[in-house]
């Protein structure tokens, strides 16, 4: 038996067996051919060549799509022309009946022998187009040896994901119903896989450094995610502690659940909105289930992640219009794209940035990549008329970003009422706060919009210049940086003094510990996961603003993360003792 710690990411307990969830390395067969295999050898090498040039035509399609620049588009033409190269099948085609061997081996050694070639060059240009041509290569022979991407959309049994990390698109599309668990070596509290785990509920362990080198698939594991750990071959002991853990997790969840229809309203008086995050519309049964007041945010690029750029705009008006009538009154809060970062588009891997997190994401890609963004917002004011919909921008540093899109939006109004297409005028516009330099102007920006939404996720990341999702700086990710809460504060008030709504939808908003600290600087409308709303209800339910307040007034003289933290922590035990 063994215990491994890592980042509780989602929390719950699962007692099963482990998937190791690999992407195998290729192995390139070799075996001999008779002299009457050699056309059908060679004739697989040109069908192979020729998916691959389709895969790369898409992916310059799309490219075009997203206004990527000239210099990638022309590498792009040059990788196709690289596959159609005459001489060099030709030359396979001679190799074939001169060793008699099978084409991929043939045309794996002849790879070989370009990249030494190229190596050996001693030319910066020619020493960079090695990369391209090792990346091709592993096109066709993947296309050769029928080697897909293996998928987790159909487990054949309960288990546990052990993985080096999983991709959101991996988890948004796997198999629910067997995934019972998810461990992972790298990533942080607040990536997206980790939010996604959280949004359908199933326990996850996180930044684990390298436990996929120490489990293979139908080993007996525990996953831990609300205390962060896994357990290896667990004995017998552990597993019964583990099985009692698991029946008082029942019991509470069954206590919480008599919070789900109460209202969210202090014990002095004070009403508060508690609305639910989403991801996709599979998961409205689970915001109407949790008894959510609205959708306060609609992370609309996991409908493009899933099916991929290809999205029309008729495909995105039918899902926000559903959406939309199913909310019926209560207000749907659609954020646009907020592509980037960690949510990269799958068949566009190709394409990547030195910074993502700091490069071309959220409202930076919608605003260069017009054709995408204008779909999305004529689907948005087309499906206005079927419920309350708001629309909020992700990721905005500057005011001119701001106008940009404003700007975007009366263009297609006018477009719309051109072709006699019904629609809102009047939908509530929001930004995001999720960037400091947007909080250090929130005063201008507050003249501007009609709400504001802050995202903790990203704004402590900014901030304090962590990547969200890597586990080896994790320790730095502090909800409670002195910074952070002052950054809240400011925004918060700003609001106010404009008269706009702020909300918050970032992970922090969901934990209980930190819905008093929020309540104390002024929150009054959180956004988080349905699973998180019954015991959100419950803390708010029993906590006085006053004494929340009280709690800032302490807080903010401090000038450590770690002791505001120990501060809260004993505060809330000590005050919650035997409520939670
Ligand atoms: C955030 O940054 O807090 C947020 C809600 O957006 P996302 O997690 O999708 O980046
Ligand atoms: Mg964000």
């Amino acid at each position: 038996m063994k215990t491994i710690s890592g980042i509780s990411a989602s929390p719950g307990v699962y007692i099963g067996k482990v998937f190791l969830y690999q992407e195998e390395r290729l192995k390139v067969p070799k075996f001999k051919i008779g002299k009457d295999q050699i056309e059908l050898e060679f004739s697989r090498l040109i069908s192979a060549s020729e998916k691959a040039k389709n895969e790369l035509e898409a992916i310059k399609e799309a490219a075009k799509l997203m206004n990527v620049s000239e210099n990638e588009i022309a590498m792009i033409d040059s990788h196709i022309l690289m596959i159609s190269d005459e001489s060099f099948n030709g030359g396979i085609k001679t190799a074939l009946s001169e060793k008699l061997l099978n084409v991929e081996w043939v045309f794996y050694e002849a790879i070989g022998v370009q990249i030494e070639k190229l190596n050996a060059s001693q030319n910066l240009y020619m020493e960079e187009r090695v990369s391209d041509l090792r990346d091709i290569a592993k096109r066709i022979l993947n296309n050769l040896m029928f080697k897909e991407r293996v998928k987790l959309t159909d487990l054949e049994k309960e288990c546990i994901i052990v993985a080096h990390d999983l991709l959101p698109t991996d988890a948004i599309e796997m198999d629910k119903k067997n995934v019972k668990g998810i461990v992972l070596d790298v990533g942080g509290k607040t990536s997206h896989t980790a939010i996604i785990a959280r949004a359908f509920e199933i326990p996850a362990v996180v930044g684990l450094f390298s436990i996929t080198r120490s489990v293979k698939t139908g080993d007996d594991i525990i996953v831990d995610g609300t205390a962060g750990i896994v357990i290896l071959d667990p004995d017998e002991e552990t597993i019964k502690i583990y099985l009692e853990k698991i029946k008082r997790q029942e019991e509470i969840g069954l206590h919480l659940k008599s919070y789900v229809k109460k209202e969210a309203v202090t014990n002095d008086g004070k009403k508060i909105t508690v609305a639910a995050n989403i991801e996709v519309p599979q998961e409205l049964e689970s915001v109407k289930s949790h008894a959510a007041d609205g959708i306060g945010l609609f992370r609309s690029e996991f409908l493009l992640l899933q099916s991929q750029l290809y999205n029309s705009e008729d495909q995105q008006f039918e899902v926000y219009k559903a959406i939309l009538q199913d909310m019926g009154e209560k207000p749907v809060t659609i954020r646009t794209l907020d592509i980037g970062g960690d949510k990269i588009i799958p068949n566009y891997e190709e394409i990547r940035e030195r910074n993502p997190l700091l490069g071309w994401r959220g409202i930076r890609f919608c605003l260069s990549s017009r054709t995408i963004f204008k779909k999305q917002l004529r689907a948005l004011y087309r499906a206005s008329i079927y419920g309350n919909l708001k629309i909020m921008v992700p990721m905005v540093s500057c005011i001119e970003e701001v106008d940009a899109t404003l700007k975007m939006i009366e263009e297609i109004k006018l477009e719309l009422m051109a072709k006699k297409q019904e629609f809102k005028d009047k939908i509530p516009v929001g930004i995001m706060i999720e960037v400091p330099s947007a909080v250090l102007a929130v005063e201008f920006l507050a003249k501007k919009v009609d709400f504001f939404s802050i995202g903790t996720n990203d704004l402590i990341q900014y901030t304090i210049a962590i990547d969200r999702g890597n586990e080896k700086i994790a320790y730095l990710y502090q909800m409670y940086h002195p910074a952070l809460l002052r950054l809240i504060k400011m925004t918060i008030d700003a609001g106010k003094k404009a008269g706009i709504p702020v909300s918050l939808c970032g992970e922090m908003g969901g934990d209980p510990k930190a819905i008093i600290v929020l309540l104390g600087l002024g929150l009054e409308f959180f956004s988080m996961s349905p699973a998180s709303i019954p015991l959100a209800k419950k803390v708010i339910r029993n906590v006085e603003v006053k004494e929340a307040e009280k709690i800032i007034d302490t807080i903010m003289q401090m000038g450590s993360g770690t002791e505001i933290n120990s501060f809260v922590e004993s505060w809330f035990n000590e005050r919650f003792s035997g409520l939670i």
